[in-house]
């Protein structure tokens, strides 16, 4: 690349490289000090490129206060397994979307809209669950505006019931409770209801402020009035974009299609997304050949919190991508290869986990009072609320500990999943973490670390915050 760059031979940049004492072959990747010396030598001038210059024609667009209209808003199903979040969202689905439209086929593409009784259009994620949630939020897609947190009646609160809360909080992502299975003779509302209490969600028939409905996906009870609770939800939260600028989207799937080529389903966000755009998403890039909607149809054009289907990519992006479009192909080229390279040398700089003392430097750039998210699992409830109880009176007015989910049993993907979300370390307290999360881990950079003394978890806790206290300038 760089021989390429400099119209050298491949072989006399190796050369060179290896008079230097660098012994290299030509797929290798060289740091930025040692690309600068060789180019010199070959008496180039040297332009270094950052992200900022790359990426700046993606970020000019501020939308103008006047030309924001209000936009559906997005919703995910979360909650414990089995409590029924595949079976609300088919009954919303089936009830909602098979009328009207000729043909009347529903097309599966990972989201899709609804119109309530009273008018009000709402996006769906198909995909329920806090995994998918908190894989795209990794990637830097904030698509959900509220979440909808399922709870059995029969079974009442359950451990991933306490995640997705976890994970709907960490995300400052207000909910809206589903008392499902309502039909069952073994229901109790009641139960979910005071069983929520203990994770500090008060509903409205506990004089709180979270809403909740009893439904039942079987018989559809319930079903319209979750639909205009989470209209009115919505109406609270002002959510808001601009439909005339360049569009913004996030990928909600995506998969290389035997007949089509590359498919993704872009959601957008802000903006319009048009056939014959040309866009950048992740490290791959396209120009809108085709756009269809969750009905199946061929469409021009697609709004903000329109789910719809893209063809015309050169490659298969990730969920959680974020897509813009840009003016030219040649932007659009010149960005997604140098993403592509960026993350080539983020691969390659192995070794580099975030550690505690780097995490709190990050989070001291960006805020005055520095957050410090964690994860505690423990063996035992009791260790797990001994250790949440020390974390929480650690700090002062700039530095806080927030922990984000706490525990018992041993580390899961999930809460690795959770832990790189928000940037946070998580802490095993006489508990280890399986071997997919460990694998996880490694590959996502997040730290893990073990303890078997609470005042030795505490302690480095504190010393990392006091450390970078004694930093500032
Ligand atoms: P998920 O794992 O949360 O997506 O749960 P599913 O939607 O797959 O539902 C799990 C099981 O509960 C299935 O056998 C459903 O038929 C059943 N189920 C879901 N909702 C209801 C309900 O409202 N009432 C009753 N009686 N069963 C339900």
């Amino acid at each position: 690349e760089l021989a390429n760059r400099m119209a050298e031979r491949v072989a006399d940049v190796v050369k060179a490289l290896m008079q230097n004492g660098m012994m290299v072959t030509q797929n290798q990747s060289i740091d930025a000090d040692t690309a600068e010396l060789i180019i010199e030598d070959f008496g180039h001038r040297v332009q270094r490129v950052s992200d900022a210059d790359v990426e700046q024609v993606i970020d000019s667009v501020v939308d103008d206060p006047d030309k924001l209209k209000p936009r559906p808003p997005v919703i995910t199903v979360m909650g414990h397994v089995d409590h029924g979040k595949t079976s609300i969202l088919d009954a919303i689905r089936n009830a909602k979307v098979v009328a009207g439209e000729a043909g009347g086929i529903t097309q599966h593409i990972g989201a899709y809209q609804v119109t309530t009784d009273s008018g009000q259009v709402l996006t769906f994620l198909d995909t329920p669950g806090h995994a998918a949630f908190t894989s795209m939020r990794s990637r830097g897609a904030q698509v959900t505006d509220i979440v909808v947190l399922v709870v059995a009646a029969d079974d009442a609160v359950m451990p991933q019931t306490v995640e997705a809360i976890n994970h709907a909080k960490a995300a400052k992502v207000p909910m809206i409770v589903a008392i499902n299975k309502c039909d069952k003779p073994s229901a109790n509302p009641d139960k979910v209801r005071t069983d929520l209490l203990q994770h500090e969600i008060i509903v409205e028939k506990m004089s709180g402020d979270v809403l909740d409905v009893e439904v039942s996906a079987i018989t559809g009870k319930g079903l319209d009035e979750l639909l205009e609770n989470i209209a009115l939800q919505s109406e609270l939260l002002d959510i808001m974009a601009n439909p005339d600028r360049s569009a913004v989207g996030a990928v909600i799937e995506a998969q290389l299609d035997v007949g089509r080529g590359p498919v993704a389903t872009v959601l957008v966000q802000n903006g319009t997304l048009r056939q014959g755009d040309i866009f950048v998403v992740g490290e791959q890039w396209g120009k809108v050949r085709a756009l269809i909607n969750d009905q199946g149809e061929r469409v021009k054009e697609a709004g903000p919190s329109v789910p719809v289907e893209v063809l015309g990519l050169n490659g298969t992006p990730e969920a959680g991508d974020v897509m813009n479009v840009v003016e030219t192909e040649a932007q659009a080229r010149e960005i997604a290869e140098y993403r592509h390279q960026a993350a080539k040398d983020k691969r390659a700089a192995a070794g580099a986990a975030t550690t505690l003392e780097q995490l709190l430097a990050k989070a001291k750039a960006d805020e005055d009072v520095v957050e410090l998210p964690i994860l505690v699992k423990a063996d035992v409830q009791g260790s797990s609320e001994a250790i949440v109880q020390a974390m929480e009176k650690i700090g002062n007015d700039e530095v806080r500990v927030r922990v984000l989910h706490s525990g018992v049993g041993a580390i899961t993907e999930s809460d690795i999943g959770l832990a790189e979300a928000s940037n946070a370390p998580v802490f095993g307290f006489n508990v280890r973490a399986n071997a997919s999360a460990r694998n996880t881990a490694n590959q996502k950079g997040v730290e893990i670390r073990y303890y078997s003394v609470i005042y030795d978890l505490v302690d480095d806790v504190k010393a990392a915050a006091s450390g970078l206290l004694s930093n500032e300038i």
